[in-house]
């Protein structure tokens, strides 16, 4: 047998690794909303609108009344690890905003054309900056690449243009826009359940009604009744399980459930660990559980839950996206969630069976 000749190593061009790192974190239209919409909750935004043509590939834009960027930190806005959340390797551990590693803008400006309006409270006009592979570029050849002043509100809107064009491929296994649109729609829906206060509106361009709006100082009862449908609402419980300790151990958690009234083809499910929209197939599966025997063969429930865990119990640097995270007593906690939503349910069929009987 005769081994191939090593193929030389040779060092990928800088253009390219981030092109390839970029790819990781936006996967398609609804992951460049995601670290968007977090963006904009971190800034403290009450007002977040969403307008999209071609399902977000063509043109993604995001306005919020957050805090807005300072002029004088435009310039490495869109660099890799620029960040004004993190600053030691301790912050990670007591992290409170969604984001900490400074890679979502500078990712999408690999892979697409990024501008940014933004004026802070204090500023006496908004500035406009364009980027391109994490730099400043001019609008126009010739011109400076300076962020230019101009008339805005308060706040930042982001814009993406023309998302993977530089990456063929991610382009064409995404050619359905009308399902990219449902998964944005998704996403938004999602937060706006877990963000009640803030009013979140999404449209596509040129068109003038909405297909998502909520108001603010709403609850999330409200919001899933708005988004999810009255029928969801009417069959909805909610218990609160927590354990108070005074260290590490201490978490917390809100659920909204639908009852044995309620029977859907398929489970939705939403979790936040955190404030964080994530995924978890072991804790889906514990919840799912709690419901056979419960509901007939093949329906499924509606269930929100959120969960507030000490932050330093918590890893949620294990995933590019921050989808998947990791934490302490992850068992012991979701068996004691579920314990609590199986005595909920039970105590509802019971007096179901009762009003039955009179
Ligand atoms: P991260 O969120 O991890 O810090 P990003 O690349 O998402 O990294 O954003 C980089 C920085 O840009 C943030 O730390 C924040 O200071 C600023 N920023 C981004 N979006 C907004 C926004 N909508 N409003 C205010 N500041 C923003
Ligand atoms: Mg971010």
């Amino acid at each position: 047998y005769e081994p191939p000749a090593p193929a030389p190593i040779r060092r990928l061009q800088e253009s390219l690794i981030n092109r390839i790192a970029a790819g990781e974190i936006i996967h398609r239209p609804a992951s460049a909303l995601k670290e968007l919409l977090e963006n904009s909750l971190d800034a403290g935004a009450t007002t977040i609108r969403v307008t999209v043509k071609d399902g977000g590939l063509k043109l993604l834009q995001i306005q919020d009344n957050g805090c807005g960027i300072r002029q004088s930190d435009l310039p490495i806005l869109a660099e890799r690890f620029t960040t004004s959340k993190l600053s030691t390797f301790s912050d990670l551990s007591k992290l409170t905003t969604y984001g900490f590693r400074g890679e979502a803008l500078a990712s999408i400006s690999h892979v697409a054309h990024l501008s940014v309006v933004t004026k802070t409270r204090t500023s006496t006009c908004a500035y406009k900056a364009l980027y391109a592979d994490g730099k400043l570029v001019p609008a126009q050849r010739g011109q400076s690449e300076e962020p230019k002043p101009c008339a805005g509100n308060d706040g930042t809107t982001i814009t993406i243009e023309n998302l993977f064009f530089n990456t063929p491929t991610r382009l064409s296994a995404l050619r359905n826009a009308s399902e990219e649109y449902a998964r944005i729609l998704d996403v938004l829906t999602k937060y706006a359940i877990h963000n009640p206060k803030v009013s979140f509106t999404c449209k596509k361009a040129g068109s003038s009604s909405p297909d998502l709006g909520t108001p603010s100082a709403s609850t999330v009862r409200h919001a899933i009744k708005m988004l999810y449908g009255p029928s969801i609402e009417k069959e909805l419980v909610q218990v609160m399980v927590k354990e108070d300790t005074k260290h590490e151990e201490s978490w917390s958690s809100e659920v909204y459930f639908t009852n044995a009234n309620y029977q859907a083809k398929k489970m939705v499910f939403l979790l936040f660990i955190n404030s964080r929209l994530v995924e978890s197939s072991r804790i889906k599966r514990a919840v799912e559980n709690v419901y056979t025997g419960i509901l007939p063969k093949g329906t499924a429930p509606f269930v929100y839950l959120s969960l507030r865990v000490d932050p330093r119990s918590v890893d949620v640097n294990v995933h590019p996206t921050k989808k998947e995270v990791h934490f302490l007593n992850e068992e012991e906690i979701t068996t004691q969630i579920c314990d609590a939503l199986q005595a909920k349910i039970a105590e509802r069929s019971h007096s179901r069976v009762f009003e039955y009987q009179v």
